[in-house]
């Protein structure tokens, strides 16, 4: 059975519903999901709370060392943790969605990031969703869904999600904030957003996430 669990990757556009597949996966399949947009958003939040400006890559760069990233297994769901506290919430909040992309524009960000991910996807059964998984992180992984949805239904989605946990932003804030980060995330020199030429492409804007998961699984199941 384990020689069959594999590497999934999961790469798309902001708010496509990369999260909701790869946990959705996860979960049916019992593999280990990894959020790597959550590291990317830790870092984030130890910068803007160490009051360094994210466009300062020298100075984002110096920091690394004392940043500390993992995750926590709930119910809900993995939590993450910076330096052993709970941020799970906190870096969804606007202030860290606006300034996530620069700081990931940043190489020795990307080198951190990217060794840990290879070293917590080592174990057999993975989902990781992100921007680079199946271009960079894990380009041999035996899967790779690249997903997009259109505009108007990711920014609702994103909205509602934002609702649900409390946070009040409009909608004109939320698609100005996922179409900046699209641009910046597949314009950047460094591992830009990209679909890999052997991943399959997924529109998923009129599947439902129940729909999505078993498109997907089918995907899984004939490839292993
Ligand atoms: O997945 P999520 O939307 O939370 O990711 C937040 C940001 O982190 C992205 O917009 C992108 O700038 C960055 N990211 C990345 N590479 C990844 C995952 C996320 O550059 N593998």
């Amino acid at each position: 059975m384990s020689a069959n669990r594999i590497t999934i990757a999961v790469d798309g556009y902001s708010s496509c519903g990369k999260s909701t597949l790869a946990r959705a996966l996860a979960q049916a399949l019992d593999y280990l999901y990894i959020d790597t947009g959550a590291m990317y958003r830790a870092v984030t939040l130890y910068t803007l709370e160490q009051g360094i400006d994210p466009h300062d890559w020298n100075a984002v760069a110096s920091l690394l060392p004392s940043i500390r990233i993992r995750f926590e297994s709930a119910a809900g769901g993995p939590i993450t943790l910076l330096n052993d506290r709970r941020v799970e919430d906190r870096i969804r909040n606007m202030d860290v969605s606006r300034n996530v992309s620069p700081i990931a524009t940043i190489p020795a960000v990307r080198r951190k990031m990217v060794e840990q991910q290879r070293e917590m996807g080592r174990a057999a059964g993975v989902v990781l969703d992100g921007r680079d998984i199946g271009t960079v992180v894990f380009p041999n992984a035996p899967v790779k869904l690249f997903l997009t949805a259109d505009l108007e239904e990711r920014v609702c989605r994103r909205q509602k999600q934002l609702e649900e946990s409390g946070k009040e932003i409009t909608a004109l804030e939320i698609r100005r904030n996922l179409l900046e980060r699209d641009y910046i995330d597949s314009t950047r020199s460094d591992s830009p957003l990209r679909k890999a030429h052997d991943a399959i492409l997924i529109d998923n804007t009129n599947l439902t996430p129940i729909e999505q998961l078993a498109v997907c699984l089918a995907i899984v199941k004939a490839r292993i």
